[in-house]
């Protein structure tokens, strides 16, 4: 596994991710996803909600505003006790997470020493984490409401909506993909800790008493999406539990999926037993019953939740880390390549941003050239392909495998003259094969699998 910095540099120098604001020097704790960024997160996305949504007869989806009335963060805690306790150097000024210093210093609060200055600190204060902006035109205490930290309220208070519009009951689950902001004190680590993030979030609704099969069900169905769907290694996985003296107050049990990053192991995935916390304070807050009635046995009652919560960003970043690879000398003994490193991202090739790349084995003959834009044409309407005609075959192979392309096709004479069939070169195994151009949607087809 290669180091942080080096992810950064490929993801800028390739088009996956940029610093935010960039010709302005950038911008704390934003980002900004190129053209390949975007594609690798939206087959992310996409393979979550084939995953949560389409494969499953018992769980809908949602998307919600991003501002909501302000009443939703007081009544799930937000507004109160969403924050970190912030440490502030008497000399230098600078803030940091007070939990986070402990942890690395391994001292307690007193005997901390500001990694910048080694100067002491100021008395650890809570910092809330919540973005706040003001509606309408007046910018007074009446008018403050918050960009949401996080999906998953905008769940709940949709929740009565959706029992009633939807033939759903318990078990089911309501899922949503969106944007989350949280004002975070040292955000860091590239894309891992940002003020603006996505979430893939679920909540999914049981019967008081079904809670902790259904949660140990969606710690093992969250683990198998990163094995056997995205293909993550098991070895670069694990769960950490919560000890009940760590968990959050509303949260009955609380499993974190964690990714061995260069940074260590660090959370992608956070999977909670909330109880039936959240339904119990909208139901106070909103003066809406909020109980499930089944017909069924004459019960009334407010379901217990499970809730993964994924964050997309911090995905991004474990695929890149597990696919990045480096091959000094390259795969093939060439002069040309010899001295050089070559990357190949070994992405799964359904996330590849790229599917194939079309390029004709000679530039100056029109005869090549158009048929390979012929084929350009013919496969991109299925799948997302490049066509590339600039330098030598070897040159724009490795420019393919750079950015994870699992297919190359090249066009040559015999395309043309003989046979109209093209070499099809696989990324990881270098292997060529000869298709027919009639039977290359099919030939693609098997080889990608809807997510
Ligand atoms: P951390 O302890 O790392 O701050 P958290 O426990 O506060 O994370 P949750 O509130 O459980 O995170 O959010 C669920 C998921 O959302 C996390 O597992 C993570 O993938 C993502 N997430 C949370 N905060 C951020 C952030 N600042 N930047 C990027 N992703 C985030």
């Amino acid at each position: 596994m290669e180091n942080l910095e080096k992810i950064v540099s490929f993801c800028k120098r390739k088009g996956f991710v940029f610093q935010s604001s960039d010709i302005y020097g950038g911008f704390g704790g934003f980002y900004d996803y190129g053209p390949l960024g975007v594609e690798l997160k939206n087959n992310i996305k996409k393979s979550w909600w084939n995953y949560t949504v389409y494969k499953r007869a018992n769980v809908v989806g949602l998307d919600s505003s991003i501002i909501m009335n302000p009443k939703i963060w007081e009544a799930s805690g937000h507004t109160k006790t969403f924050s970190d306790p912030l440490a502030e150097c008497k000399e230098c000024h600078k803030r940091f997470r007070t939990d986070h210093l402990i942890k690395e210093q391994n001292c307690d609060e007193a005997n901390l020493k500001c990694p910048n200055c080694k100067g002491l600190f100021m008395p650890s204060r809570q910092f809330n984490l919540m973005l706040r902006t003001y509606i309408g035109p007046v910018e007074d205490d009446a008018s403050v409401a918050y960009l949401r930290p996080e999906t998953a309220q905008a769940i709940f208070v949709n929740y009565r909506n959706i029992l009633d519009t939807q033939r759903v009951k318990p078990p089911f689950g309501i899922a949503q993909i969106g944007k989350g902001f949280r004002n975070e004190i040292t955000p860091g680590n590239f894309i891992f800790r940002t003020r603006e993030f996505e979430q893939m979030e679920l909540e999914f609704f049981v019967k008081p008493g079904e809670d902790e099969k259904f949660f140990e069900y969606w710690v093992n169905e969250r683990m198998r999406w990163y094995v056997e769907v995205l293909g993550i290694k098991k070895e670069n996985l694990r769960i950490a539990y919560q000890s009940k003296e760590d968990l959050a107050h509303y949260a009955k049990a609380c499993g974190d999926i964690e990714y061995k990053f260069p940074i260590g192991w660090s959370e992608i995935e956070g999977i909670a037993n909330r109880g039936d916390f959240d339904l119990t304070q909208h139901e106070k807050y909103s003066g809406v019953d909020l109980k499930y009635f089944d017909a069924e046995s004459g019960e009334s009652y407010l379901p217990y939740v499970i809730e993964p919560s994924c964050g997309v960003d911090r995905v991004v970043l474990a695929l890149l880390c597990e696919a990045y690879t480096e091959i000094e000398g390259g795969r093939t003994t060439t002069t040309e390549s010899a001295k050089e490193i070559e990357t190949v991202l070994r992405l799964n090739k359904n996330l590849s941003p790229v599917k194939i790349a079309i390029l004709p084995l000679v530039k100056n003959k029109e005869i090549i050239t158009e048929k390979a834009k012929e084929i350009y044409n013919l496969l991109s309407s299925h799948f997302y392909c490049e066509y590339d005609e600039a330098g030598t075959i070897g040159r724009r192979y490795r420019r393919q495998d750079e950015i994870g392309t699992p297919y190359c096709i090249t066009i040559d004479f015999d395309t043309v003259e003989k046979d109209n069939s093209v070499t099809v070169r696989d990324r990881d195994t270098m292997a060529q094969e000869r298709i027919e151009i009639d039977n290359l949607i099919m030939y693609f087809y098997k080889q990608f699998n809807n997510l």
